[in-house]
């Protein structure tokens, strides 16, 4: 039920005052009907409604009437016409869920994907107690950052070529608490670690979108996401032969390099370890059956 438009008195002067509030119903109904014809429009509806207005889909159902007041309803408003020009619902939310956590995201990183899920929990099978884990192309940190919350005393690497990305990454360190487990380095790939230094594993999801497909992703990849994070040159394989080349240099004798992968680019990355004397190639799909992980192991003839 829409409060009327009420007039405050003051001993001098009347102010009227706008309608404070709608019904949350109605302006649910108002937000989703901007996005309609979305994919997961009343789902996205409903997040902005919880963020912007601090109403569950539970109290939604519940209380149809419960009081919107207008700057919240202005605010959900916003969200929704930020959602309906095909920005991605986590860079409006400011949040992205990945592996149970919460990670801040923003448009200067990539948004947490479940595909990037599968590359944590294979990782957590080969991970004991004090590993040294370095975390290539980190963006938000959370790769590493599920790896250190999820092991024992294990610590980490984090690089990026991106500034903006790391201080979010060291951000959400410290939202979760594993600051003191973890170091970021800006640099390309390898470019900023010390020579002398070694890990147990090296983990990374790459950019690994040939540069013509990334054309054809959905807006919400394609126009809003970093293309830095995605461009994998030509062929989309750019990183992971420099990955491949250089990573001997920083990884134990035994130690293990894990990458996520496009869906078609499993016997190349194959080839790349073979031909570099990597041993245990393994390729993982993902729960919808794509090839998603490769991971091989550093050999002794390798170089250091
Ligand atoms: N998964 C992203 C996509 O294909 C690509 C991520 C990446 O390049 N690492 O939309």
């Amino acid at each position: 039920m829409a409060e009327k438009n009420h007039v405050k008195e003051c001993e001098t002067e009347c102010v009227t005052v706008p309608a404070a509030s709608c019904p949350c119903r109605e302006v649910y109904e108002e937000g989703a009907a901007l996005l309609a014809g979305m994919e997961d429009a009343s789902l996205d509806a409903r997040l902005l409604l919880e963020h912007f207005c601090g109403i569950s889909t539970h109290r939604l159902l519940a209380d149809p009437d419960l009081p919107v007041s207008a700057p919240e309803r202005e605010a959900f408003l916003e969200g929704i016409r930020r959602r309906a020009a095909r920005e991605p619902l986590a860079y409006i939310l400011g949040e992205q869920i990945f592996m149970g956590l919460p990670f801040m995201v923003s448009p200067d990183v990539l948004i947490p994907e479940q595909d990037t899920e599968n590359l944590v929990e294979e990782a957590l099978r080969y991970l004991e107690d004090d590993s040294r884990i370095l975390d290539l192309c980190t963006g938000s940190g959370c790769i590493l950052l599920s790896l250190l919350r999820y092991s024992n005393g294990c610590t980490g690497t984090g690089t990026d070529i991106s500034a903006p990305a790391l201080r979010l990454a060291g951000e959400n360190a410290r939202a979760l608490g594993l600051s003191g487990r973890c170091r970021w380095f800006q640099g390309d790939l390898f470019a900023a670690l010390d020579p002398g230094v070694r890990f147990d594993l090296i983990i990374s999801n790459p950019p690994y979108v040939p540069t013509v497909v990334i054309e054809t992703l959905e807006p919400e990849v394609r126009e809003a996401q970093p293309r830095l994070a995605l461009d994998g040159g030509p062929d989309g394989l750019a990183f992971y032969r420099r990955i491949i080349r250089e990573a001997s240099g920083f990884l134990m004798i035994g130690g293990r390099l894990m990458l996520e992968i496009g869906h078609d680019q499993a016997e190349a990355v194959r080839t790349l370890l073979e031909e570099a004397g990597y041993y245990g190639i393994e390729i993982i799909r993902d729960y919808g059956g794509n090839d998603r992980v490769v991971t091989a192991v550093r050999s002794m003839k390798q170089r250091m």
